[in-house]
């Protein structure tokens, strides 16, 4: 049995009274998700630690939405991994589509980011997928299979048991777009293949392999009733605790 995961990506949104208010609601809810189901909230840096504290005592975990490609140092603005774990994160969200579009994100920057989220004790989110003229080019396969190569063919077997894959269309986040769940199972059973090219079959069949893209408490069932869809990463609907509880009830 392949672990079933809700991920909550708040990006740039909420202040930290608001995240508290969102943790400490969602906190309230959790026990109605489906049996087994593990919850993490992907808070801003600024709310981490008050986002850690009203979880405190419970199963659900906290994840970070970046960190820096060094370890310390003059890197005015950047928030480490060791300052992460420090505070008690969890998981780090790397490779995001916003990130790798909008700040220049590399697979050689990507790299030293996920040496640094382990070698902190902490474990990745990995977000891979195409964006709408590479899916009209029907190259979406290819994308998901270089940014799969470049980055998490490089990991130790060890850390790569750890990992956690999000497959999110770029042309499907916060567009209100989602991919079918034909469509998504078609990528996560690929991408599920090409883990294990290097990984083996065990490996692979064990990785939790999440969707990412407008989901909703309205579409959760059908993505997560695929054999591949192993759970989802939430932006928009995460926003609202009894959104992202309406998704983590629909396995
Ligand atoms: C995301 O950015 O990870 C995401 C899936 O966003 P949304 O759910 O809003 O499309």
């Amino acid at each position: 049995m392949r672990r079933k995961i809700v991920a909550g990506n708040w990006k740039m949104n909420t202040t930290v009274a608001e995240g508290i208010e969102l943790a400490k609601a969602v906190v309230a809810v959790k026990d109605e998700a489906k049996a087994g189901v593990e919850l993490i909230l992907g808070a801003p840096f600024t709310h981490l630690a008050s986002v850690i504290d009203a979880v405190r005592g419970t199963n659900i975990a906290v994840a970070a939405q970046n960190c820096a490609d060094h370890e310390k140092g003059a890197y005015t603005g950047e928030i480490s991994a060791p300052m992460l774990a420090g505070l008690g994160v969890q998981y780090v969200i790397l490779g995001h589509s916003e990130r790798r579009q909008y700040y220049g994100e590399t697979s050689e920057t990507l790299n030293a980011k996920m040496a640094l989220c382990y070698a902190n004790g902490m474990a990745p989110i990995y977000c891979i997928g195409e964006n709408l003229a590479e899916r009209e080019a029907e190259k979406h396969f290819d994308i998901c299979r270089k940014q799969i190569e470049e980055v998490v063919f490089n990991l130790t077997p060890e850390q790569f048991s750890k990992i956690i894959i999000a497959y999110e269309p770029v042309w499907a986040i916060g567009t209100g777009k989602t991919a079918t769940a034909e469509q998504a199972e078609e990528i996560h059973a690929f991408v599920r293949n090409v883990l294990k090219e290097k990984f083996g079959e065990e490996a692979a069949q064990s990785t939790p392999i999440l969707y990412g893209g407008s989901c909703k408490p309205s579409n959760a069932a059908e993505l997560f009733s695929k054999i591949d869809v192993d759970g989802g990463l939430i932006g928009g609907a995460a926003l609202k605790a009894d959104d992202f509880l309406g998704i983590a009830k629909a396995f």
